[in-house]
């Protein structure tokens, strides 16, 4: 929290960018959980269970039908929440509970710890999910006791939702007629919050920290979202100035047109990172000029066995099809971490974000490498030559990795590349490169690596900040050795989603960026918007910043001028 001579500010981690202003609404708090069980008789077991289904039915079917109601991503969030009140296991084990004599609300309980300790323990994306666990245990709790349901208030005017950390289900059901930005004190920005926001386009901080706990409901806010600082009572006249400033550049965004290059002309490819055949198919209804990373392991977070070389071929496919006349880059299983894969990662570690994962699996399993890569050759038969197909491994840390890749893919006729997301091959670029086509920097564990700061950690978000100038001199050296060496050196990480980073990392010279579709517009508008002389010097007051926040705030000053 900052205290200046008027406003209080609070910072978190931006997400969606845009400026809103709205009192304060926080989110209906959860439930209390029961401490102890009601002995239930035994007689009246199965009438407790009954209790117990009617409610988790109840519960279920209103989240279907808000599922009914929404489209895309929070859609689908809502009939995977649906579908979790609906699961036989947590219905079992919430059965057994009873049948062994505890009350309905505590046998949710006690059932829902279950999975929460191990989902937990798989760790990763998979403890992520506790958040919708505890989502529905609180919501079929609240209906057992016929109280209103946690979550979402219904209001009639405007509002700015605050929240401890945001289930998926009530993103994924936001009415944003009303609600017109979002704060939570938890949260990543690769969490499912922060993706719906996104897809909403409603500007959007998280890890904003247990101090907003302090902002009470009714508080006058500012949110300004690309930068993630909340404005505790702003001047009402200058925050309605930036609100409407802020439409007025959406709609700017909005009638944007690419291909993405400087205002004098410095031509710079945009891209679209997608995880399957239906974020592809949203990208290619983009201006995004085709796909710089497909996240290939995404397909197979719940796979227990490895798909045949048909099947990969085939889903590959699909996701081509979606740019049919234009580059795709694939990246091969990036299994491991916060990723895990049922068939690529076999062994516990301790550490596996610093363990076997990405192109580290191969040197175990190389089979499950070259099988992807015929499938990727499969599914690229036929693409004409202004299709071309690049494959990049994750996870090079040395020249004899990328060499050995490359030896594969070129084998099966495919073009090799390297993501540069490990900071010892930034700074050995010049062996890496002759080995490969091309480069990709990936800015999300690139930072990670860097700052030894993990990616999922809200305590940790300003230092996995892509503006952080040890980051930036990685890529500087990356994209000069590119020039030396003639590889084409791309960005897929976060940072290539970010309008004004965008312009600093082509200022050092990276010469593609890939973002999710839904940033596309923003970046290729700020593009436009400065010469490439403005952006080389924009990306020397970025390297030469003290930090992540004085880089930011430079660059800021220097190409919007405020
Ligand atoms: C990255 O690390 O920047 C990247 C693009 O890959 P992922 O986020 O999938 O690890
Ligand atoms: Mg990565």
């Amino acid at each position: 929290m900052t205290s200046g001579t008027d406003t209080t500010t609070f910072t978190g981690t931006a997400v969606v960018a845009g400026t809103a202003y709205a009192p304060v609404v926080w989110v209906r708090p959860r439930p209390e959980l029961p401490g102890s069980a009601r002995t239930v008789a035994e007689d009246e077991r199965d009438a407790e269970f009954e209790r117990f289904v009617t409610a988790a039915d109840t519960v279920a079917d209103r989240l279907t039908a808000r599922s009914a109601e929404a489209s895309g991503p929070a859609a689908e969030v809502l009939q995977a929440t649906a579908g979790m009140v609906r699961d036989r296991g947590w219905r079992k084990a919430v059965r057994k509970n009873v049948r062994g004599g505890a009350d309905a609300e505590y046998s949710v309980v006690q059932a829902t710890s279950k999975f929460i300790n191990m989902f937990t323990a798989a760790g990763g994306l998979m403890a992520e999910r506790t958040t919708d666990l505890k989502d529905i245990r609180d919501r079929v709790i609240a209906e057992l006791r016929g109280e209103e349901e946690p979550g979402l208030p219904s209001i009639d005017g405007e509002a700015i939702l605050f929240a401890d950390d945001l289930s998926p289900a009530d993103t994924a059901a936001l009415d944003i007629d009303h609600y017109k930005g979002l704060v939570t004190e938890l949260g990543g920005p690769t969490s499912h919050t922060a993706i719906i926001a996104r897809q909403l386009n409603l500007p959007c901080i998280v890890a904003a920290g247990r101090e907003i706990s302090e902002i009470t409901a009714g508080t006058r806010v500012m949110v300004e979202g690309s930068q993630g600082v909340v404005y505790v009572e702003p001047d009402e006249e200058d925050a309605r100035r930036q609100v409407r400033e802020s439409q007025e550049r959406a709609v700017k965004i909005a009638e944007w047109r690419g291909p993405a290059q400087t205002s004098d002309g410095h031509r710079v490819q945009l891209l679209a990172n997608v995880q399957d055949s239906n974020a592809a198919r949203l990208a290619s209804e983009t201006q995004a000029e085709g796909i710089g990373l497909y996240r290939t392991e995404m397909s197979f977070l719940s796979a227990t066995e490895e798909p045949s070389v048909d099947d990969q071929a085939a889903l590959y496919k699909k996701v081509f099809d979606a740019f049919p006349h234009s580059k795709v880059v694939v990246r091969t299983l990036d299994a491991g971490s916060d990723k895990p894969i049922a068939f690529a990662n076999m062994d516990e570690e301790e550490n596996p974000a610093l363990g076997v994962r990405g192109l580290r699996i191969a040197r175990q399993n190389q089979s499950l490498l070259t099988r992807q890569l015929d499938a990727i050759a499969k599914a690229a038969e036929g693409r004409g030559e202004d299709a071309p197909t690049w494959v990049m491994a994750p996870m090079v840390a040395t020249a004899r990795e990328a060499e050995w890749f490359s030896t594969l893919c070129r084998e099966r006729g495919l073009t090799p590349g390297a993501m540069i997301e490990v900071p010892a091959a930034a700074l050995m670029a010049d062996k890496i490169m002759p080995h490969l086509d091309f480069v990709s920097v990936g800015t999300n564990d690139l930072t990670q690596y860097t700052m030894a700061a993990d990616r999922l950690s809200s305590q940790l978000a300003y230092l996995t900040d892509p503006w952080q100038p040890a980051v930036l001199r990685l890529i500087q050296h990356t994209c000069s050795v590119g020039r030396d060496t003639n590889t084409a050196v791309g960005v897929c990480g976060e940072a290539a989603a970010d309008p004004l980073l965008a312009c600093v990392l082509t200022g050092l010279g990276v010469n593609s960026l890939s973002a999710a579709s839904t940033a596309i517009a923003a970046v290729g508008t700020r593009l436009s918007e400065s010469t490439f002389k403005q952006c080389q010097e924009a990306a020397e007051a970025a390297l030469d910043a003290v930090g992540a926040v004085v880089a930011r705030e430079s660059v800021r000053k220097m190409l919007v001028g405020e």
